[in-house]
């Protein structure tokens, strides 16, 4: 694959590296399950997260603060994410989807159901609309969840945000010199989800995939299609600014 690095797409690399040093220095003491009912992180887990947070991601001392207090007065609630993202401030948003990683790992653990088919084409665990499939051997396609990671199929030919199955509502977009991946586009609802070849997956993780492909997100978005869900650096709306 030949994408050439923007400084834009530079930066979310470097970001996503870091995403991952918090990920790996996280150790959760409590699990998480979508039955409990719980959305957030106990007071243990809190203090946890954040320190990762802070070392991973540079901040202050300090400067997550708020943000812990409103985790341990209970008053975040990661299913906004999922539901109610659009009216978050963008960078709350992106902050808490970063934190949320781990959680949202825990309770796919929790109840793994991979490869099932999705109701609705929404992610059972958590709930939300994909942003990313891969279309394996005899063309079968599988979603990838963009909170949970779970994975799982839908309709092969079909829009899983609105739901239309009309192929005339579907348009598929490649970009020249970007072998192995395309967007599908709908044409009812506006949105697009990436698709990658299922080879692409021996080398790459889905989520390294998502972030080599912010090329393609950007043109999407320029076209004016918008992404169901945030990449593993928390970015809905692409902005080269
Ligand atoms: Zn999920
Ligand atoms: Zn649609």
């Amino acid at each position: 694959m030949s994408i050439k690095l923007s400084p834009y797409l530079k930066e979310v690399e470097e970001l996503y590296e870091k995403i991952n040093d918090f990920e790996l220095a996280v150790s959760l003491q409590n699990k998480y399950s979508p039955v409990e009912g719980m959305h957030h992180y106990t007071k243990e887990d809190t203090r946890s997260v954040i320190d990762a947070l802070s070392k991973s991601l540079e901040f202050n001392p300090g400067e997550l603060g708020e943000l812990e207090d409103a985790m341990r007065s209970g008053k975040i609630d990661f299913m906004h994410l999922v539901h109610e993202n659009e009216t978050m401030p963008e960078e709350e948003r992106q902050l808490l989807y970063i934190m949320s990683r781990p959680f949202f790992k825990s309770m796919k653990n929790a109840v793994n159901v991979d490869d099932m088919f999705w109701q609705d084409g929404r992610c059972p665990v958590c709930g939300s609309t994909p942003s990313l499939s891969v279309i394996e051997k005899e063309s079968q396609r599988k979603y990838f969840c963009s909170f949970c990671g779970s994975q799982g199929h839908f309709m092969r030919i079909g829009c899983p945000c609105c739901l239309t199955e009309n192929p005339q509502d579907i348009t598929i977009i490649t970009l020249e010199g970007e072998e192995g991946m395309r967007a599908d586009t709908c044409g009812k609802c506006m949105s697009y989800f990436k698709t990658f070849e299922g080879s692409m997956t021996a080398e790459h993780s889905i989520d390294s995939l998502d972030i080599m492909s912010v090329p393609l997100d950007i043109v999407m978005q320029e076209k004016g299609f918008k992404r169901n869900s945030p990449n593993p650096v928390g970015i809905i709306k692409m902005n080269q600014d």
